[in-house]
């Protein structure tokens, strides 16, 4: 299934965790504000999903479906990257 990411500017606090841990680059923090997904580069792994503080970031199906409960789960910094992260 493919996907990309997607984040929810109003959420976002800019700690820059997503960007840090995407293996593709595809984050960029906008103006220090929020984060942006390019989804020509996104591969849709979740990892930025899943390190993300704020909850903010959803993986959307490419037909257009959220596969995300739509909160925060409490997953965040589960993985080995996210610990070494930002914060
Ligand atoms: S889903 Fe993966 S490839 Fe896409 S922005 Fe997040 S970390 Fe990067
Ligand atoms: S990890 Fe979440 S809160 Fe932090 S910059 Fe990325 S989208 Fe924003």
């Amino acid at each position: 299934m493919k996907r990309y990411a997607s984040v929810n500017p109003n959420q976002c606090v800019a700690c820059g965790e997503c960007a840090y841990v995407c293996p593709r680059k595809a984050v960029s923090i906008q103006k220090g504000c929020y984060a942006k997904v390019d989804d020509t580069l996104c591969v849709g792994c979740g990892l930025c999903e899943r390190c993300c503080p704020a909850g903010c970031i959803t993986l959307i199906d490419r037909d257009g479906c959220s596969t995300k409960g739509g909160q925060d789960t409490g997953r965040g910094h589960s993985s080995e990257l996210c610990q070494k992260g930002i914060g």
